[in-house]
């Protein structure tokens, strides 16, 4: 694809997944086989609070190796963060803060990602008190049994109040009923674990449950992107503004939108913009954030 200037291949990546190294219901092996099945390059294992060795299973797919973490949070709700491209000697002390956690990881060479804030109880607010994440999950499947899987709001008022971050979408894969419904595709040179690691961290992918988008570009005030078939298309930004782009009417045919363009060299700077699509299905794309 076109990442804002750079083409560059994306590959699927999984990046929050459990396995019966914690309390996920199959094996490592179990879960490779799924993922590979469904077209993925990237499986990172994050099971909670253990380092599932991935050098021990063999794989078509790039696997990285990470945890999920739970530093202490609110006084009902911890933590829980995902850390990806973590070495296998990693030893995990529940006793950091998150901030001392986060820190440790990106010491080492890895990227933290903020897991489920909506179901964890926290605001924006308080999942901005943490610096040095890489992304949030504005999508996870696992959680939406709650009814708690968008965390696009609390995304939006982080953006808001300067910190820039870009999203992910996610299984949090325990069971099939999680299988597959959102994924992160990430825009690198090539698929090895630091390659993908890099990527995360630089802010090149974007979190999807279908739509995949070709190009993203920003220049000279002017925001363009094409991507497959959507009902919708919006420019989101700052505090109460958003751009709408091409909406299809109800009684228009499913997926007639495959192109967004939007002049906002006249808006108030000091914002942000993100694309956010629709498909006919009712499943959503969200780019990373650009600063305007
Ligand atoms: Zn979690
Ligand atoms: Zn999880």
């Amino acid at each position: 694809m076109n990442f804002f200037g750079r083409e560059l291949p994306v590959f699927k990546a999984a990046l929050h997944t459990h396995s019966t190294c914690s309390d996920g219901r199959f094996r490592p092996e179990e879960v490779i086989a799924f993922y590979e099945n469904a077209g993925f390059d990237v499986l990172a294992f994050t099971d909670h609070g253990k380092v599932t060795p991935v050098a021990a299973f063999r794989s078509r797919m790039t696997l990285i190796q990470g945890i999920e973490m739970h530093p202490a949070g609110l006084p009902e709700s911890c933590w829980h963060i995902v850390a990806l491209h973590v070495p296998g000697d990693f030893v995990y002390d529940n006793t950091l803060s998150a901030q001392q956690m986060v820190d440790r990881i990106r010491g080492l060479g890895g990227v933290c990602i903020a897991a489920h804030p909506y179901w964890c109880g926290f605001s924006a607010g308080f999942v901005g008190g943490v610096s040095g994440f890489a992304a949030l999950e504005v999508y996870n499947s696992s959680t939406r049994y709650i009814g708690k899987a968008y965390n696009m709001q609390l995304w939006d008022e982080l953006l808001d109040s300067g910190t820039m971050l870009p999203a992910v979408a996610v299984d949090d894969f325990h069971s099939m009923d999680d299988f597959n419904h959102g994924w992160t595709m990430v825009a690198a040179p090539e698929c090895t674990p630091e390659a993908i690691t890099t990527a995360i961290r630089e802010g090149r992918f974007y979190a999807t449950q279908g739509p995949r988008i070709e190009s993203l570009e920003f220049s000279g005030g002017v925001f363009r992107a094409k991507f497959s078939p959507c009902t919708e298309a919006v420019l989101m930004t700052g505090k109460w503004r958003g751009i709408k782009g091409q909406v299809a009417s109800e009684a228009a045919e499913k997926g007639c939108c495959t192109s967004f363009e939007a002049d906002v060299s006249a808006l108030p700077r000091g914002s942000y913009l993100r694309l956010q699509l629709m498909d006919g299905d009712h499943n959503y794309a969200w780019s990373a954030p650009v600063a305007w």
